[in-house]
């Protein structure tokens, strides 16, 4: 398939000077979103990212569907309401991505939110947002609050407001969007890198691609290019001399993962912080994970880093709203970082600028999208393939479908959303008979959704296959699938985006990396070198992601909020 990883140098040869209709810069969640919508309208597509799909912020986020109840503080009531009904298709289309997930909202004497101003907000947000009857909000009592989550700091508690957000895994999101396009048509790689555009005429038709794993440079044509590379979108901007006007402005957001045993929170929440903010804490697979910061960020894009300041922020915020927790930077399991692509306001503070997307034109012709949420995506190419469609005709005298996606299942989500159960617990058995405990059988269902047939095929041949490997057949089989259906190329690639693990369950990584890296040397035919440089790269996104102990001295006890 055009998507596996052994196929990729053959894919490369085939593309070199080729001409598409559409070639788009960047393999995150708004690329992805774009190369789906271009090729089921009938355009030939093809995206390029410089690093693997998802590396940057669409692996980074808190990982949900969500209407955006903070915009409505912002009185952003459009953005809210055409986010919250995206919110639906988003599920619709891909179930196995995406979970609905109860969310409480404590309501505090003095808090951002009285009782009676978030019954009417959230009444609002369910109407803005068109939320299906078992899904609208409910006012809870101080009791009832205290029911769902006896953690929460009880001075001062109100009550609750509980409504419903989508919990998701924005990387696999992104994969799943990617691979469906991928079947219908569309070209995408990762580890490749515009460097450069060719121009002709002073109008933009390509693209020098620089393939990051092999070196080649080759040009690719296009009559179409679209910069879709979320907080580079001015670096390019700035190749194709059009960095002017509006401009990004990046913020960073961090998370924190705890062990359940740790932070056993049930129950999802949506708290206050001391400086007039919001954080989520949120129990995902056995962890607790609580984001984000917001602060005005402009060093290294690539990998942004956890500070200490950082930690300790949330760490703080989780003392004033779980007391009773006592919990040490000790007990982070691990951390993540991400930069949101936001678009310049004038004297706003981080948490106040606007998360709204807007496209720009350059004189060029290439044409820029920036901002955005994961949640919004598919909205969000919808309209600018509506803005490209009569560029290309004008070039092609072709016809062009109207947008398609709106009820198109993405990769794995060829399910019903009320059959998602049924699907679970029949598909759990099936994965029981390989060996597999039902915990993680659940898990990979939820993971591959309708594909988790084919996961099963890859781990039969896997058992059939091993002998001498030291990798259980259901580590293979997924590794395999992961290499032949989802274009894997490095142990990285596989231990945080395909899988999640290095966030979610990172002694899983420190059992499986040698292996899988053995694995994966044999299966690519690495020299010694090339096989210690992706060790290298996976030690090192460990080290980043797993806190440092002696930078955790620092008082934790001295809050600067
Ligand atoms: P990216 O995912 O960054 O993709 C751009 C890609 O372009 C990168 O992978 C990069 O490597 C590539 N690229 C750059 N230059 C080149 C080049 N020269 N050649 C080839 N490729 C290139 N949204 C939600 O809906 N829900 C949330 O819960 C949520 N939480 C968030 C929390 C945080 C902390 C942050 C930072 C953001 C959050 N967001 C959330 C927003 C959302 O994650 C982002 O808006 C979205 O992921 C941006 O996607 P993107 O594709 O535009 O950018």
């Amino acid at each position: 398939m055009n998507f596996s990883a052994k196929n990729r140098e053959n894919l490369i040869s085939k593309i070199e000077k080729d001409l598409f209709d559409v070639i788009i810069v960047g393999g995150g969640i708004t690329g992805a979103g774009i190369a789906l919508d271009a090729t089921t309208r009938g355009m030939k597509a093809a995206l390029f990212e410089m690093q693997d799909f998802s590396a940057g912020t669409s692996s980074r986020s808190t990982k949900l569907i969500h209407g955006g109840l903070r915009y409505l503080k912002q009185f952003e009531f459009k953005l809210v309401s055409e986010v919250g009904k995206e919110r639906a298709i988003v599920y619709e289309n891909g179930p196995h991505v995406t979970t609905p997930e109860w969310m409480l909202l404590p309501i505090y004497k003095g808090g951002t939110f009285g009782k009676f101003s978030t019954s009417i907000g959230l009444r609002l947000y369910d109407f803005l947002a068109g939320v299906k009857r078992g899904e609208r909000r409910h006012m809870l009592s101080m009791e009832e609050t205290l029911e769902r989550a006896p953690l929460l700091k009880k001075e001062g508690l109100l009550g609750g407001g509980y409504y419903v957000e989508y919990r998701t895994d924005d990387s696999r999101l992104t994969i799943e969007v990617l691979k469906k396009a991928v079947e219908l048509g569309a070209t995408a790689v990762n580890y490749s890198k515009v460097e450069s555009f060719i121009y002709e005429g002073g109008k933009i038709i390509g693209v020098n691609i620089k393939d990051m794993l092999s070196e080649k440079e080759y040009p690719v044509y296009a009559r179409v290019i679209i910069n879709a590379t979320g907080p580079w979108v001015d670096t390019l901007r700035e190749k194709d001399r059009s960095k002017s006007g509006k401009t990004l402005k990046l913020t960073k957001g961090v998370h924190l993962v705890f062990n359940q045993e740790t932070f056993p929170l049930k129950q999802a929440i949506y708290y206050d912080t001391q400086d007039g903010r919001m954080v989520f804490a949120i129990p995902r697979e056995g962890k607790t994970y609580v984001g984000t910061t917001d602060t005005f960020y402009d060093e290294d894009l690539i990998n942004p880093q956890v500070t200490p300041e950082d930690r300790i922020y949330l760490l703080n915020t989780i003392h004033n709203m779980f007391p009773s927790l006592k919990i040490e930077e000790q007990d982070i399991e691990s951390t993540w970082a991400g930069l949101r692509p936001l678009i310049h306001e004038e004297g706003k503070d981080p948490s106040e600028i606007s998360r709204k997307d807007e496209i720009w034109h350059s004189e060029s012709g290439l044409i820029t999208v920036a901002g955005g949420k994961l949640t919004g995506y598919r909205k969000m190419a919808e309209v600018i393939v509506d803005r490209i469609v009569p560029l290309l005709r004008n070039q092609t005298n072709k016809k062009y479908l109207s947008c398609q996606t709106k009820h198109l299942p993405i990769s794995g989500g060829d399910i019903k959303v009320s059959d998602f159960q049924t699907f679970v617990s029949d598909n759990i058995g099936k994965l029981t008979l390989l060996q597999i405990d039902e915990r993680f059988a659940e898990k990979l269902i939820r993971m591959y959704g309708s594909n988790v047939h084919k996961v099963m095929e890859f781990i039969k041949k896997a058992d059939g296959d091993r002998k001498s490997i030291q990798l259980p057949p259901v580590i293979l089989g997924i590794l395999h699938y992961s290499i032949e259906e989802e274009m894997t190329t490095k142990p990285v690639d596989f231990f945080i985006r395909r899988t999640g693990a290095l966030f979610f369950d990172y002694q899983w990584v420190i059992k499986w990396k040698k292996p899988v890296i053995d694995y994966m040397a044999n299966y690519y035919g690495w020299t010694g070198e090339k096989k210690k440089l992706f060790q290298k790269e996976l030690e090192e996104m460990i080290k980043a992601s797993v806190p440092d102990e002696k930078e955790m001295k620092i008082n934790i006890n001295n809050p600067k909020l």
